[in-house]
Order: structure tokens, then sequence, then C-alpha cells
């Protein structure tokens, strides 16, 4: 995904899910190289939203990694800046809009099913030919006012995005593998926020990238399949 029309902004952004490895190693490379190479900004931004999986040790010994290596950077943690906070935690509030936008346009959506009924209806999807093709959308066919209702009622739920019908291929140009094309019919009504209110993040990334931004985004290619999505 790139806007040649602007100064660069490239991010690096880091789950402290765990330590720095090599190949978190070798994006922040790309970034920072990229930043320096057309003196542009290079941000680096903390993903935490999984509350069971980040820890504080983890964001530690990624700074001084990245520190070790000399990719110093020009926003993020410990150095600030204009876009910030750069911990996504700390963020929940932009998201929070971000998501009211959604709900306002009808592009969002509460789902109350339980995990419980996800994992078997998604375990008895498993054994047949087709295989599991995403969450069913029995919660999308809940008319508007009874889901208000509930949710006003506090019964629990998770967001979800409506991904359009009758929506052409989401199509973007990635700088290594060209053009790229993703019908949308077969995408996930993917969770923006959980049942707890942490947000995911497939929908905070593209939240912090359009508010920090962002021109550039270089990735592991793990996120290819990330990326339709993550454009819808
Ligand atoms: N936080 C993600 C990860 O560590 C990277 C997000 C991204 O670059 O879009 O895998």
């Amino acid at each position: 995904m790139t806007d040649s029309s602007k100064p660069v902004r490239v991010r690096f952004a880091p789950s402290p899910t765990g330590m720095l490895h090599i190949g978190g190693a070798r994006t922040a490379i790309y970034n920072w190289a990229f930043a320096r190479a057309t003196g542009g900004t290079f941000v680096l931004r903390i993903e935490d939203t999984d509350p069971e999986r980040s820890t504080e040790e983890n964001t530690q010994i990624i700074l001084r990694a990245l520190r070790w290596l000399g990719l110093n950077w020009d926003e993020g943690p410990e150095v600030g800046g204009p876009c910030g906070p750069y911990f996504q935690t700390q963020r929940t509030d932009t998201y929070e809009a971000a998501l009211q936008k959604l709900i306002e346009a009808d592009m969002a959506y509460p789902c109350f099913c339980s995990k419980e009924t996800l994992d078997a209806k998604r375990e008895a999807a498993e054994k047949t030919e087709g295989g599991y093709a995403g969450y069913d959308r029995t919660c999308r066919a809940i008319p508007a006012d009874e889901a208000r209702a509930r949710v006003a009622a506090g019964e629990p739920h998770t967001w979800r995005l409506k991904v359009p019908e009758g929506h052409g291929p989401v199509e973007f140009e990635d700088a290594v593998y060209g053009h790229m094309s993703f019908p949308v019919d077969v995408m996930d009504d993917m969770i923006l926020r959980r049942t707890d209110g942490t947000f995911t993040y497939n929908f905070a990334v593209v939240c912090d990238d359009v508010n920090m931004g962002i021109t550039h985004v270089i990735r592991g290619d793990d996120h290819l399949s990330n990326t339709p999505r993550q454009v819808l």
C-alpha cells in the first residue's frame, strides 16, 4: 500500500508477545533504511492489543534490541511525537471513535454468539467437505432495533465488520508481489471489538496507520492475507 505524493512516514509495529526475533529485526531495518534514504519519518508503535500475551518486559527487550541495532526511531515510545501515544492500549478512544463511525454507517453489527457456540459451529463445519468458511453471520440478521436494545441491556457482545455484499474484489499494489486482487464474498465478518472491550489487531492497525499518516506499509509477507481485510 503506497501513497507517493506525501513525505514518507513508515512504521515498525511489533507486538510485545515475545522478544524481537530475526524477522522483526529485518522488517525494522527495511523501514528504518527507507525512512533514512527518503528523508522520511520512522515511527515505532507497540501493538499491545493482546492483553494475555503482551508484556512490559518484552516491550523493553524490543526497545533495547532496536537501539542495539542502531535503529533510532523519530516518533514512538520514549521519544514521543505528534501522533502519540505510541502504545495501542493507550489509543482505545481513537478505535472507539472509528467503531462508532462504522456503526453509524451501518458497516458494523453486534454479535451475541458465545465463544462456545462459535467453537461448536467451527468444529462441525471443519468436519464437512467445504470446511470452515468463517462466521455464519447469524447475528447480522438480527433487526437493528432489537440488536440496539440487547446492547443497551448489557448483553455480552463483540462488534463485527459488516463485509459488504455484491462488492467487487479488493485490489491493491504490492511493491514486491505486484497487483493483488482478493474476492470480498469469501471474507469473514471479522471481529473489531472483543467482548471484553479490547480491539483486535486488524482493526487497530488500520486506525493507527490512518491516524499516524503512514504512507508505506513495509512488513513481513505473513501479513499479505491481512491486507485486503484491512483495506476493506
Ligand atoms: N503487530 C504485528 C506483528 O507484530 C505487525 C503489524 C503490521 O506490521 O501491520 O506481527
